[in-house]
């Protein structure tokens, strides 16, 4: 996937974001029971977003980190030993000596992913 690629479907997802807080915020104008179904809705949507950025991530190669779901993306941070992938979560960071430490293959096993 090249770079232009990558940033549509980074901004299509920035934009998802902003529609959904957009609707957060304006369900406070609508009635009581209105706005229970509206918060409904937007947590769905805001899983929903979570776990189509977790499978495209997956998809360009990313690993996956299991502390929480859906599964944090695992980003590549400089280290002492040169380049490491850190959990944005929990803090998380791959050995340099095991590059594939299991993260992602523990997650793929109990998933079903491929
Ligand atoms: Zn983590």
């Amino acid at each position: 996937m090249d770079l232009p690629t990558l940033q549509l479907i980074k901004d299509a997802f920035q934009l998802l974001r902003e529609g959904i807080g957009a609707v957060k915020d304006a369900k406070s104008l609508l009635p009581g029971p209105q706005q229970e179904a509206v918060s409904a809705t937007i947590e769905k949507a805001n899983t929903t977003v979570a776990l189509a950025e977790v499978q495209i991530a997956k998809a360009l190669g990313f690993r996956l980190h299991r502390c929480a779901f859906p599964p944090p993306i695992m980003l590549e941070v400089k280290t002492p030993h040169g380049q490491d992938q850190r959990c944005p979560a929990c803090g998380y960071t791959t050995n340099y000596n095991s590059p594939d430490d299991g993260a992602e293959r523990s997650w793929r096993s109990e998933s079903g992913m491929r």
